[in-house]
C-alpha cells in the first residue's frame, strides 16, 4: 500500500481508491447492451413469455417432454451464441492488468471470456449453456460434451436427445431453478466475496439466492458494496453506492477509477 492510499485519521476515502482485490458479481442486466434479453426487465425473456421461465425448473424439464422439445429449439435460437462482449464485459477484463479481479457471474453466455477475462479468474455460479450435461449423476453416469453436438444431433432429427451412454434425460450445462448449486463453486464465491475490499454487483436484480445473498457475506467482511444497475435492489440501502446509469457506460468509467488507484 502506498502512502497516497492511507487515509488520514478520520478521514474516509472513496471506496475507488481503496486497495485491494476487487470481486465483481455480473447478472442479466450487463449483456443486454450485447443483443442477450434479461429475464425480468420490462423486454425480459420471463417478462414477455412466462412459458420460458417454467421451462427453466429442472422438475418441470425432466417431467414434461414437449417442454424439452421446445427447450433444445429455444437453446439453438439462443442470441448468446453470436453475442459480442459489450464495453462494461471489455472494461472488467482489462481492469486485471491494474488490479485483482475475481468475477462471480450469474450469466451463462460466457461474455467475460470472450472478452479476455482469465478463465480461471471467472467463476460461472450457474454453469454456461455452450456445455451439456447428463442429468444422472456422476455416480451413474455423469456425461458432459458440447451444446454443439446436441443440437446437431437436434438438427439431425432427434427433438429431444437422450444420453448415448446411459439413455437418460439431457440437460444444458446449467443450473436450473430447483436444482442446488455446485458446493464447491459456491465456497470459492464466497471466498472471492470475503476477500473482496470492493463488492461491485453489477446488472444483477440480486433476486436470485444464494448468489444474491453474496452481498451480505462482502458487506460483513468490511467490503464497500457498489451496486449498478436500472432497478432499486433489495440490497441498496446496504450499498455504499447505487449507479443507475446504462452499465455499459457506467462501468468502464468506474473501472478506469480503480485502475488509476492501482
Ligand atoms: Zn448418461
Amino acid at each position: 500500500m502506498t502512502a497516497a492510499h492511507s487515509p488520514r485519521p478520520g478521514a474516509t476515502i472513496h471506496w475507488t481508491e481503496r486497495p485491494g482485490p476487487i470481486a465483481v458479481l455480473t447478472g442479466a442486466g450487463i449483456s443486454t447492451a450485447s443483443g442477450i434479453p434479461d429475464f425480468r426487465g420490462p423486454q425480459g425473456l420471463w417478462t414477455k413469455n412466462p412459458i420460458a421461465e417454467l421451462s427453466a425448473n429442472y422438475r418441470n424439464y425432466l417431467g414434461d417432454p414437449e417442454l424439452r422439445v421446445r427447450s433444445w429449439i429455444a437453446r439453438r435460437d439462443n442470441p448468446a451464441w453470436d453475442a459480442e462482449p459489450n464495453a462494461a464485459h471489455l472494461a472488467l477484463a482489462a481492469l486485471e492488468k491494474h488490479r485483482s479481479v475475481r468475477i462471480l457471474t450469474q450469466n451463462i453466455d460466457r461474455l467475460h471470456h470472450k472478452a479476455g477475462s482469465t478463465p480461471r479468474k471467472v467463476l460461472e455460479l450457474h454453469g454456461n449453456m455452450f456445455e451439456a450435461e447428463c442429468t444422472r449423476s456422476a455416480e451413474l453416469c455423469g456425461w458432459r460434451g458440447t451444446m454443439r453436438e446436441v443440437l446437431d444431433r437436434v438438427a439431425a432429427g432427434e427433438p429431444d436427445p437422450r444420453c448415448e451412454r446411459c439413455d437418460a434425460i439431457l440437460k444444458p450445462g446449467t443450473v436450473m431453478f430447483g436444482q442446488f448449486l455446485d458446493e464447491d463453486v459456491l465456497g470459492r464465491a464466497a471466498a472471492f466475496a470475503r476477500a473482496g475490499a470492493v463488492f461491485l454487483a453489477v446488472g444483477t436484480s440480486l433476486r436470485v439466492h444464494p448468489a444474491a445473498g453474496l452481498c451480505e457475506v462482502a458487506v460483513e467482511a468490511g467490503a464497500d458494496l457498489v451496486i449498478v444497475n436500472n432497478e432499486p435492489t433489495a440490497y441498496d440501502d446496504l450499498a455504499t453506492e447505487v449507479v443507475r446509469e446504462p452499465i455499459e457506460e457506467a462501468l468502464p468509467r468506474l473501472v478506469a477509477r480503480l485502475a488509476a488507484a492501482g
